[in-house]
């Protein structure tokens, strides 16, 4: 059972960015308010999500850590509501790592389960506010060749804060924070709108050098905001894009994007985007892999056509 999981952990733990994006959306799936964040050693030593969310009853934090099982399931795979359902994230990391879950419902006792390289620990009472604390340390230590793909603490550090970020455009009413001995911190306090909180995470001065993108075709609604051409940017790494309120990163859309400011920014130049698809769920399909970020849409010209449509006539408008 370890080793099956440990290969599952190969699969959707590829880098702590990995277990942090699996932790930090359980706890949105709990219906968090607040999710904390702390790191240390880019996650390879530590990685602390706190939550003030429904929490997990202490009959139950066995089943969270075992293989395939869910409380997020529904028969439809299109219809999944919650960002997790495939009950793998909590059996691999803990199959790779000191993984320590501490939790309370709101009217049960608290308790804590460990599991350490796959050894399952008996539930122990633990003091705990309402909410779920996870805490991995030592990432990889039970994989060592996987630990020797990673790129220094730096990268693996700022992979993080890229992951937080692009949650928390998703989710302007949740505060999120990420602290620790890494030197990246956040803080993305309650936005109550999306626009606040794209400021927050992409800069202030982003909504005021962008262009409102708001467009429909058969049923595929395109909104969020591009920048003008004079301030993009040498890399992509500013482009947020969201299907049906899951951050994706697409190389379809990616290249849309590109194709859509051919005229007016040099090859090396991208666009700074936060651009939201939102379509019929049964037209595209999340989930192609379990870590990556990849869609595949059922109609692809439909979509590449909205977005290139959609940003080259708000350029025109803007008479760019
Ligand atoms: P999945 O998210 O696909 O269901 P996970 O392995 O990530 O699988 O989590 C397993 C289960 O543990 C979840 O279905 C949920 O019931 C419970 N769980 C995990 N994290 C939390 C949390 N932060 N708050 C409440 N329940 C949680
Ligand atoms: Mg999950």
């Amino acid at each position: 059972e370890t080793m099956v999981n440990q290969i599952a952990a190969g699969e959707v733990i590829e880098r702590p960015a990995s277990v942090v994006k699996e932790l930090v959306e359980n706890a949105v799936d709990a219906g968090a308010t607040r999710i904390e964040i702390a790191t240390a050693g880019g996650g390879l030593s530590l990685i602390r999500v706190t939550d003030d969310g429904f929490g997990i009853a202490a009959g139950e934090l066995a089943l969270a850590v075992s293989r395939h099982c869910t409380s997020k399931l529904g028969n439809d795979i299109h219809d999944i509501r919650s960002l997790g359902f495939r009950g793998e994230a909590l059996p691999s990391i803990g199959s790779v790592s000191r993984l320590s879950i501490r939790s309370r419902t709101a009217d049960g006792e608290a308790a804590e389960i460990t599991v350490e390289g796959g050894r399952v620990s008996a539930v122990k009472p633990a003091g705990a506010n309402r909410g779920t604390a996870v805490e991995v340390r030592d990432l990889f230590y039970a994989t060592p060749a996987r630990l020797k793909f990673m790129k220094g603490e730096r990268a693996e550090a700022s992979a993080i804060a890229d992951v937080i970020r692009r949650i928390a455009i998703a989710f302007p009413n949740i505060r999120f924070t990420l602290s620790g001995s890494d030197r990246s911190t956040l803080d993305f306090t309650t936005a109550g709108d999306r626009l606040k909180r794209i400021a927050q995470v992409m800069g202030v001065e982003f909504p005021e050098n962008s262009l409102a993108i708001d467009a429909a075709r058969e049923g595929v609604r395109l909104d969020g905001h591009v920048s003008i051409p004079s301030y993009s940017r040498a890399n992509a790494l500013q482009q947020y894009v969201y299907v049906n309120g899951r951050p994706v990163r697409d190389r379809l859309i990616a290249s849309a994007i590109r194709g859509a400011f051919a005229d007016t920014l040099a090859r090396d130049r991208h666009a700074v985007a936060a651009l939201f698809l939102s379509l019929d769920p049964a037209l595209v399909d999340v989930n192609v892999h379990p870590a990556k970020a990849d869609v595949r849409f059922r109609d692809p010209g439909l979509v590449r056509g909205l977005i290139v449509g959609a940003i080259r006539e708000a350029l025109a408008g803007a008479g760019i």
